[in-house]
This record gives C-alpha cells, structure tokens and sequence, in this order.
C-alpha cells in the first residue's frame, strides 16, 4: 500500500532517463546496423554482427511471424527478433497499460522532444480542436484496421511463406534503414511536415497516426492496472489534466481508461494531494502500486520476453552470410573476408 505523497517530480526524471536510455540503444543498434551493411557494400570493411534488436522497427514482420507461429507452431527464422519484441511489447500492454509508448518506444520519446522544443519555441503546445480532433485519431485505427484484415484474416501460413523466402523480406530491415537514408523527395517532404506538426501538437504522431500505437491502445483497455483519481483528495488544481501528454481531462475522471493513456505517470507525478494512483484490480478489490514497482514491472516484463527470445535460440537471424552477401553486394564488387 502506498501512502499518501504529494508531487513526485522523480517519476518525470526517471521516465526522461528510461526514454533516453532506449533511444540511445536503437540510436546504437542503428549504428551497428549501418557497419553491418558498410561491410558488404564496401569492400574491406570489417564484419559487424547484424544487431537482431533493428528488427523492433519491423512490427508488421512480427505480427505476421506471430500469426504464423499461432497457426504451425513454426518460428520464423529470418527475423525472430521481430516477433519477439512484437509479443514483448503486446505483453506490456495487455498487463501493464500502453507503458510501451510511454517508457520504451524511440518514436514516442522523438515526438516527446519535439513538442517539448515546440513548447519553449512557441511559448506553448496548440491543441486541435475536438470537432476535428477526433475524426483525426480514427485515422490510426483505420490503418491498423486495414493490417488487421490484410494479415490477421487474409493472409494464410502458404501466403506468408512464400513472402518470408522473397529477397525482399530477407532484407526488409535494410530497405526499411534505406528508406530514411536514401529519402525520397516525397518522404522528405512528409517527415518534415511531420517534424513541424510534432512541434506544434503533443505527441501528434502517436495521438493521430501510429497504428502499432493504436492496437496497443485497444490491448490495453484489458489492463488490470488502471490510473485511478481519488475524489475525496482532490484539490481541482488541474495540474494533472494539464500536463497530461495524451490530452486526458484527468480531473474528471475517476478511473482512466482512454485507449490514448499511455501510462507515463505525469499525472501522477505532478498530483499535489497525492489523488492520482496506480491500481491493480483484482476480482474482489483495487490495491494500490507503488510507481516504482510499475515502472519496475514494465521493464521486466519487456526484458523479460527478449530473455526468452535469446535463450530459445530465437532471436538471431539465421540468414546465411551468403545470402547478405548475395543480396547487399552491389554487383561488380567484391564483399570483403567472410566472417
Ligand atoms: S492519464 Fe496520466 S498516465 Fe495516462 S497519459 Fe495522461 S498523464 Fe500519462
Ligand atoms: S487529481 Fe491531483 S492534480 Fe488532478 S486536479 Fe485533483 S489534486 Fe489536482
């Protein structure tokens, strides 16, 4: 049991310190990821083990290799990684609220510091109105919609086999890295359009357009665990509904349970009279969570699921070196020593 606190401003550092650490491990994975491929388009570059956690980046990868598993109980084996992070993430949400978004993901902490630099550049975050706001966020459950059906219902196990041996999937983690250094004009345009968006809205990209974030949103609406307002020790000072990134009218509410609530704890953190908690309901009552232990519980559950990725042997690709070779060496040079 928790016993009545007021402000935790630690919850907001130590949320700031769990983002940045993931954000510079992707930005490190990232560039080991990049060595790899410098090996084999350039020749006498050394070899670099291909970091199997770039296969985070490749969500629709993971939720197709995890129906595949369902229905033949095969591990796909080019990228397992994918479909390791893939459950590891859904595990968080379904038990621990979208603490994934909140905590963990690079993009969400991308779009954290762009609101934030927005916020000082202008003074303040604009906010859209709600006419408009929420036909906008139907737009991420639209699109996961559309992978819902295309993967979940009309893919069948043949249909993904005969994706998972094409030269495109075996090195879709290369073509998705290319996409961002190689950009089109097109995609220039759009992330910069996105960039200046993120500066004016919190958190725009995550509120209106992510459908990994929106599956998340809707996984964990079955979360035990609940923010919970306490009436009676409410002062109405707003300071939770205010600093909410997810726009959530806290100081209305008794329990949240908006799929946008991506457990951050701001609310919490900021709560003068100490009415914001994390609960746990259980089939007789509600009991009381410490922060820690939530934030604590996120992370073992997410390392959790990697640990048993890379124990089972599942979380290395075991695409030959041929085949990177084969398919990364630009034709007409040579690849350099193998392994
Ligand atoms: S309700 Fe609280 S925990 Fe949920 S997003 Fe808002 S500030 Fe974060
Ligand atoms: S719950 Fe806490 S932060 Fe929110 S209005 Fe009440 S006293 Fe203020």
């Amino acid at each position: 049991m928790c016993m009545k606190e007021s402000q935790k401003p630690y919850l907001r550092r130590l949320r700031y310190a769990v983002q940045l650490w993931f954000l510079l491990f992707c930005i490190y994975a990232g560039y080991r990821f990049f060595q790899f491929l410098l090996h084999f388009e350039k020749p006498g570059q050394p070899f670099v083990q291909r970091p199997p956690s770039v296969d985070g980046f490749l969500p629709i990868a993971g939720f197709m290799s995890l129906k595949y598993f369902l229905l033949t109980g095969i591990i796909e084996p080019i990228h397992p990684a994918a479909m390791i992070l893939f459950v590891a993430i859904l595990m968080t949400s379904l038990l621990l609220k979208k603490g994934f978004c909140g905590w963990i993901c690079p993009v969400g902490t991308v779009s954290q510091y762009l609101w934030m630099a927005g916020r000082r550049l202008f003074g303040r975050n604009f906010v859209i109105k709600k006419e408009i706001d929420i036909p906008l966020r139907a737009i991420k459950y639209i699109i996961m919609a559309i992978f819902l059906i295309l993967i979940g219902i009309a893919m069948t196990p043949n249909m993904m086999i005969l994706f998972f041996i094409t030269d495109y999937y075996k090195i879709v983690d290369v073509r998705t890295m290319r996409f961002f250094t190689e950009m089109s004009v097109t995609t220039a345009v759009v992330l910069s359009v996105l960039v200046l968006l993120s500066l004016l809205y919190r958190n725009f990209w995550c509120r209106y357009l992510c459908p990994y974030g929106a599956l998340l949103g809707l996984v964990s609406i079955l979360s035990p665990l609940k923010i919970r307002r306490r009436q009676t020790d409410c002062i109405h000072c707003r300071r939770c509904s205010d600093n909410c990134p997810s726009l959530i009218d806290v100081e209305k509410k008794t329990t949240i349970s908006s799929p946008e609530c991506c457990g951050c704890l701001t609310c919490v953190s900021y709560c003068p009279s100490g009415a914001v908690e994390v609960t746990l309901r259980t089939n007789r009552s509600r009991i009381l969570v410490r922060p820690a232990y939530y934030i604590a519980s996120l992370l073992i559950v997410f390392y959790l699921f990697v640990g048993i990725g890379k124990l089972t042997g599942h979380w290395q690709s075991k695409l030959p070196y041929a085949e990177y070779k084969r398919l990364l060496t630009p034709q007409g040079t040579d690849g350099s020593a193998g392994r």
